[in-house]
């Protein structure tokens, strides 16, 4: 244990995910010996990530503008939603260069035992995507009144592309269910062969992209 500021640092780094107390350490210690710049820089970026973060209006992405640049591209087809628990799958996604419809970020997955409900992901935006409101008990109070998308009718296919985890398990087989009834949609998850129990961010991009294009419709 250290006194003051240091240690203080510490803590704070400690409680980042994947920071160890001895990482935190190792950072801190490094901070101490780094241009008076590159901390200013790293304090500018930490203000900046917390103040200009925005969400795309369309698929709940993290975005400079209204609308990301995966929504924006008119390259893009636009029948295609593929659904991920977070930001950061998208990147995954993208890098197998298997994929050129757009995304619909949940932002996680169903966890009753940490209190995750329906409410808690961005679902709502989902189904107005989609063409509608689903009148769902537990949807209802967190629809938001925004206008319907003019893309809906387009939309042919949504992709679950949820971790093979029990919770993103659990969270495809809620919205295969929830998806259904949407005349026309097809409805699929990735294809086997994706590692059981696991984060989206850690498959390889082969078995991703053997997942995407194998993908089995529900
Ligand atoms: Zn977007």
């Amino acid at each position: 244990m250290f006194e003051g500021p240091l240690q203080d640092l510490i803590d704070e780094l400690s409680r980042l995910p994947g920071v160890g107390p001895k990482s935190a350490q190792r950072i801190a210690f490094h901070l101490l010996t780094v241009d008076p710049e590159d901390v200013t820089r790293l304090q500018s970026a930490l203000g900046a990530v917390r103040d200009g973060v925005a969400f795309c209006r369309i698929c709940c992405n993290i975005s400079r503008e209204a609308v990301c640049r995966i929504c924006a591209d008119s390259g893009r087809d636009r029948g295609l939603i593929c659904v991920v628990e977070e930001p950061k799958d998208i990147q995954v996604i993208e890098r197998t260069g298997e994929f050129n419809g757009r995304y619909h970020v949940l932002g996680g997955a169903l966890d009753p035992l940490a209190n995750v409900g329906p409410k808690n992901l961005n679902i709502s935006p989902l189904l107005q995507r989609i063409g509608g409101v689903l009148p769902d008990r537990e949807l209802a109070d967190s629809t938001p009144e925004e206008p319907r998308f003019d893309d809906a009718p387009e939309i042919t296919e949504v992709i679950l592309a949820t971790d093979p985890n029990t919770e993103g398990e659990a969270t495809a087989s809620y919205l295969a269910r929830l998806l259904r009834d949407f005349p026309g949609l097809t409805i699929s998850r990735l294809a086997s062969g994706m590692p059981l129990g696991g984060d989206l961010e850690f498959v390889d991009e082969l078995t991703l992209s053997r997942a995407l294009s194998g993908r089995l419709t529900l």
